[in-house]
C-alpha cells in the first residue's frame, strides 16, 4: 500500500492511558479477554427491565406521596396515577415499534423519534441499570449493535469529505495501519480521539454531515448519547485483549461496510 494511498493521521498517542469510563478498573485481565460481543436481544431484555424499574420507582413515588398531596387537593394523586398510566402506554407503545423496527428492519418511527433521540437516552440508562449488575460492557455492545441496525435502515449517504471516521488512541499497530488503510481507500478523514470531550470538539468545528465511530463499548454509549442527537453517527465497538485502553482491536470487515454504507459510490 503506497503512503498516498493512506489516511494521514491526526494524532496518536499510544501509552496506556486510562480514559474516565475506565477509571475503576483494577488491573485485572477482562472478561472473555475484553470482548463483549452479545445479541442484540440481550439490550431488549435489559431495556424492558430499565423501562419497568423506571415506571415502578415512579409508582412509588406517587404512592407514598399520595397521602400527603391529598392534603392540597383529594383529585391530584388521581391525576398523577392517570398521567402514569397515560405515560406507560405510551413508553411501551413507542417501546414495541422500535423494537418492531428492528425487527423488520423498517424505520416506523421518524429518526428523531428513534436512534436519535428518546433511544439514546435509554440506551443509557440501560447502561446504568446492566452497570449495577456487572453486566454493563455486554448490554452495551448489545445496544450499540440495536442503534446501528436502527441508523442503517435510513439508508443515509453523504459525500467522500463530509463523512468523518473518529478512532481512539488505543488501537494496536496493526489495527491503525488496517484503519488508516480503509480511511485511504475512501478518501474519508481520520481523527484520532484522545478523549471523549475532544471527539465532541471535533465534531463541532469540523461539522460533518455523518460521522463513523469506533470506540470501547462505554466510550461509544457516552458518545452517541451526546453527539447523535445532532449528527448521524455509526459506531462501531472493539475488542481489548490487553485490557482498556491499550492495544484495541476491531472487525475491520464491518469498519469498511460501515464507511461504505455512508459514502456515496
Ligand atoms: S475507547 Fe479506548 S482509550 Fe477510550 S476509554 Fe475506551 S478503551 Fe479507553
Amino acid at each position: 500500500m503506497s503512503d498516498s494511498s493512506r489516511a494521514q493521521l491526526i494524532h496518536i498517542d499510544v501509552d496506556r492511558r486510562l480514559g474516565h469510563e475506565w477509571d475503576e478498573w483494577n488491573g485485572d485481565a477482562l472478561p472473555n479477554a475484553g470482548n463483549f460481543d452479545s445479541p442484540p436481544s440481550l439490550f431488549f431484555r435489559w431495556a424492558m427491565l430499565t423501562l419497568a424499574i423506571g415506571l415502578g420507582l415512579v409508582a412509588g413515588l406517587i404512592y407514598l406521596l399520595a397521602p400527603r398531596l391529598a392534603i392540597f387537593g383529594a383529585v391530584i394523586p388521581t391525576v398523577l396515577w392517570m398521567a402514569l398510566a397515560g405515560t406507560s402506554m405510551v413508553l411501551w407503545l413507542w417501546f414495541g415499534l422500535l423494537t418492531l423496527s428492528y425487527v423488520l428492519r423498517k424505520p416506523l418511527l421518524p429518526e428523531k423519534l428513534a436512534e436519535r433521540g428518546p433511544f439514546l437516552r435509554l440506551m443509557r440508562w440501560t447502561s446504568r441499570v446492566a452497570g449495577r449488575f456487572g453486566r454493563r460492557d455486554w448490554v452495551e455492545n448489545a445496544a450499540v449493535k440495536v442503534y446501528d441496525a436502527l441508523a442503517i435502515e435510513r439508508g443515509r449517504k453523504v459525500g467522500k469529505g463530509e463523512l468523518l471516521l473518529l478512532i481512539p488512541r488505543c488501537l494496536s499497530r496493526a489495527t491503525l495501519d488496517g484503519v488508516l488503510a480503509i480511511a485511504g481507500k475512501y478518501e474519508v478523514p481520520v481523527f484520532v480521539a484522545t478523549r471523549g470531550q475532544l471527539a465532541r470538539r471535533v465534531i463541532r468545528e469540523r461539522r460533518p454531515r455523518a460521522v463513523v465511530a469506533v470506540a470501547c463499548e462505554r466510550d461509544m454509549v457516552s458518545g452517541l448519547h451526546d453527539v447523535a442527537g445532532r449528527v448521524p453517527v455509526l459506531g462501531l465497538t472493539m475488542t481489548l485483549p490487553a485490557g482498556p485502553c491499550k492495544d484495541a482491536g476491531l472487525d475491520l470487515d464491518q469498519l469498511e461496510a460501515w464507511v461504505k454504507a455512508y459514502v456515496v459510490a
